[in-house]
């Protein structure tokens, strides 16, 4: 099976306190996004294609090396990953669609994705329970509601896709609606969504605190 990895690496690096684009900070020395696209290949994608800031291809390129395909992303993740699966060829089976934010995803994620892919799902993010009671709050933030967390689960990536069907779902995506991950792209198309284990370990750098915990984890 040709898996195709798409790296969505063109957000800013605002929540980050950073004045370069987030896949760019460093982690351990080396930019987010090389950590992201090593686990991808490490897990079972044989090409990767990554979305960057249109205005900063240069400093990506040169921290990416060759092997690597670079596009310009967009203004939202939506148009990233639309520009991403624009640029793999139809000789890919499947595609997993990554965040640059999550370095630290373990290669055996990436491989359970592709398992339940070879498997014949077609659409396959990998979740996490809620630890957490969750609430529902009004326009005062007073409490309304709990939510049962039983069903609830945490989703992260890499998420894999039968590539065709990835594709429709994009294709049929109306102008303007966004969604934060491609499963809910995909859902909105009809096509169902299984889950496989994630690993706390693939957590999101989003803020400073983020960072600190992931570079504590690389020195573990
Ligand atoms: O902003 P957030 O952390 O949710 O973004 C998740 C991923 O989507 C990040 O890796 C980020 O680089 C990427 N992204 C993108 N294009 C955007 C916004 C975010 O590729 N316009």
């Amino acid at each position: 099976m040709h898996a195709v990895g798409i790296v969505a690496a063109a957000g800013s690096g605002l929540r980050l306190g950073a004045d370069i684009p987030k896949a760019l900070v460093p982690l351990a020395g080396r930019p987010l996004v090389c950590w992201a696209v090593d686990t991808l290949r490490a897990g079972g994608a044989a090409e990767v294609v990554v979305a960057v800031p249109a205005a900063e291809r240069a400093a990506f390129a040169a921290v990416l090396g060759p092997d690597v395909r670079i596009v310009d992303g967009g203004d939202t993740r939506t148009a990233s990953v639309r520009a991403g699966l624009a640029a793999i060829g139809q000789d890919a089976d499947v595609v997993l669609v990554h965040d640059a934010a999550r370095p630290l995803t373990p290669p055996a994620v990436v491989a359970r994705v592709l398992a339940a892919l070879v498997d014949g799902a077609q659409g396959v993010v990998p979740v996490l329970p809620v630890a957490d009671t969750v609430v529902l709050v009004d326009d005062d933030d007073v409490v309304t509601g709990t939510v049962p967390r039983a069903p609830l689960r945490r989703v992260q990536t890499p998420q894999g896709f039968d590539r065709a069907t990835l594709v429709a779902a994009y294709a049929a995506l109306e102008d303007g609606v966004e969604h934060t991950d491609d499963a809910a792209v995909v859902r909105a198309a009809g096509v169902p969504v299984t889950t496989v284990a994630g690993d706390e370990r693939a957590a999101k750098v989003t803020v400073a605190h983020d960072l600190e915990i992931a570079e504590l984890q690389v020195r573990a």
